[in-house]
């Protein structure tokens, strides 16, 4: 990773760097560094403007192939797996969730759930506020 002048401050890149390093234990990949550019082969194809640069290692995953695997595992343990599937709505009721989806196909189907583990992501609040507003219905009777 070059420095360049319009970067952050590079002892702040490193300090950051440090953290990364420090986020995990390393038991494979080393550890993030400085490096000075003239006579580094990272530097070679570089304007000679960039003297500075950092190195870090870092894991590479296919995501995909991630959730994928994982969707398949946890069919394998029994799980019921609903792809293209929305959750529109779950309320607490008799001491379990009642939860509303749709598909794909626009059919909607009720679950009941013990538990619900809300993995929505950047949609996590979106969500919870379905889910409120669905609460919010049901307690006003609509
Ligand atoms: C451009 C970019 C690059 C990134 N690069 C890296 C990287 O190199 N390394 C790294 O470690 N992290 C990276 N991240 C961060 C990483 O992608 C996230 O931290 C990670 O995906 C979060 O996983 P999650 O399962 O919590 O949420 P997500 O992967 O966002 O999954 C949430 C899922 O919930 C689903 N969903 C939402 N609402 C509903 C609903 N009502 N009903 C049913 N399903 C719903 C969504 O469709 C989605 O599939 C990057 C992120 C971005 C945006």
């Amino acid at each position: 990773m070059p420095h360049m002048p319009d970067l952050r401050p590079a002892w702040f890149i490193r300090a950051g760097l440090f953290l990364y390093d420090h986020l995990a234990r390393r038991e494979l990949l080393p550890g993030s560094r400085g490096i000075v550019m003239r006579g580094h082969p990272a530097g070679a194809p570089l304007v000679e403007s960039i003297k500075r640069g950092f190195v870090y290692s870092d894991g590479w995953v296919n995501d995909a192939r991630l959730v994928v695997l994982n969707a398949l595992d946890a069919a394998e343990h029994g799980a019921t797996i609903l792809t293209r599937t929305k959750l529109l709505s779950a309320v607490r009721a008799g001491g379990e969730w009642r939860a509303q989806l749709r598909r794909a196909d626009g059919t909607t189907l009720g679950v009941r759930a013990a538990s619900i583990a809300n993995a929505a992501g950047p949609w996590v609040g979106e969500l919870l506020q379905a889910r409120w507003a669905a609460r919010r219905r049901t307690a006003c009777g609509s």
